[in-house]
């Protein structure tokens, strides 16, 4: 499997989360997360916490630090 390719489960303490007033929808994190664990709900996307191996590969994706760890303060 190529460097890009790995996945690290259990990176995150914690499943990320969608902060939904700065995401545009633009899906690069539902296309990049590896388990399938993010749906498009209208004209966001959401994390299904459930399913997610914690990888962080949403968070390094998002144009638009929309994702962001549990507990993390908004940007400025
Ligand atoms: S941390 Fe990884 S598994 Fe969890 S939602 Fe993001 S990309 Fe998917
Ligand atoms: S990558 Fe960021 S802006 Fe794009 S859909 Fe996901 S959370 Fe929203």
């Amino acid at each position: 499997m190529a460097a890009e390719e790995a996945v690290t489960t259990g990176l995150l303490e914690h499943p990320p989360t969608v902060r939904v007033e700065l995401c545009t929808g633009c899906t690069q994190c539902l296309l990049t997360c590896p388990v399938g664990t993010i749906e498009r709900r209208g004209l966001k996307c959401e994390i299904v916490p459930e399913g997610c191996i914690r990888c962080g590969r949403c968070l390094t994706v998002c144009p638009n630090e929309a994702v962001c760890k549990v507990n993390e303060p908004a940007p400025p």
